[in-house]
């Protein structure tokens, strides 16, 4: 028998013992706990592989001046695209949390990031020149 489903077993034969369970009850029960605990092993079980996968770069280093490496395969990128990580099944938004970035972070070189900000902070001068005359 599947060591979660013996877990299972075990809780509900307790609970069944302080309180009168219908047997109804206590299969629903079991079944219940089982898939929790199998979710739990199983999701443990990700947890480890996904510890194992190691990144082509330190991730702190992945966003350089010119560049950001794609830490699945390790290519260079002007800006890691939802296209480019898609091929690795990941959405940024994935790939964000899996390697450990900010939600905000821009999957950009770090140049090419300081001149968005720089053109947005003209455009917001210029919007507001324009709102201001
Ligand atoms: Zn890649």
């Amino acid at each position: 028998m599947e060591e979660y489903i013996k877990q299972a077993l075990e809780i509900v034969k307790a609970q069944a013992g302080v309180r009168n369970m219908t047997e109804e009850e206590i299969t629903s029960m079991v079944k219940s706990l089982a898939d929790q605990l199998k979710g739990l092993v199983e999701g443990e079980q990700s947890e480890v592989s996904r510890e194992e996968q190691k990144p082509a770069v330190d991730p702190k280093k992945a966003i350089r001046e010119k560049s950001i490496i794609c830490l699945e395969c390790g290519k260079a990128f002007k800006v890691l695209t939802k296209k480019h990580l898609k091929t690795h099944g990941l959405t940024p938004q994935e790939y964000k949390e899996k390697w450990g970035y900010k939600k905000k972070q821009s999957l950009i070189a770090k140049s090419l990031a300081r001149e968005r900000r720089k053109k947005m902070r003209e455009m917001k001068l210029w919007t507001k020149r324009k709102l201001g005359s």
